[in-house]
């Protein structure tokens, strides 16, 4: 019910919010680890296609789409993967995964099916270091992933 209440103070934004690129030589964000590309999305300090605006969570759209929906969903705070995320508990996973179920339905796609996924670590292809869910979906899958 917290996630929840929390949730409900989000917004769904569904064009990019008109957010300053920083400058070349400022890799400090307001909040968050320094030259950490998601902090300063999170911070609205670097531009993105904002889908969920919450006030703990963030969804933006993945740079390099690899479905017809491909949104990334992460914490405004800074954690380096998904294992460091559910050890510090709070219920910040569990608001990722509901901030991913409500970027689904708001994509149209909670009734055809959709993938959440927490790439961590090199050999699993991470290669931001701050944790995200890839939210994929709007056309059929295959398994295994590769
Ligand atoms: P991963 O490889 O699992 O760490 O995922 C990182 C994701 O971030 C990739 O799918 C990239 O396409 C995406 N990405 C990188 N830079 C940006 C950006 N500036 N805005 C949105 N998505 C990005
Ligand atoms: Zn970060």
């Amino acid at each position: 019910m917290r996630g929840r209440r929390r949730l409900a103070r989000g917004r769904i934004a569904s064009r990019a919010l008109g957010c300053p690129a920083p400058s070349a030589t400022a890799a400090r964000y307001d909040r968050g680890v320094p030259d950490c590309l998601f902090c300063g999305i999170a911070a609205g300090q670097i531009p993105a296609t904002i889908v969920v605006d919450g006030k703990r969570a963030v969804a933006f759209r993945d740079l390099n789409p690899q479905a017809p929906t491909h949104v990334l969903v992460v914490p405004r705070d800074h954690f380096p993967n998904v294992a460091a995320l559910a050890a510090a508990g709070d219920g910040l996973l569990d608001e990722l995964v509901a901030v991913a179920r409500e970027v689904a339905d708001a994509e149209g796609i909670e009734a055809t099916g959709y993938r959440i996924v927490f790439n961590t670590g090199q050999e699993a292809g991470q290669t931001v270091g701050h944790v995200h869910a890839h939210v994929l979906g709007g056309r059929p899958m295959t398994w295994p992933p590769g």
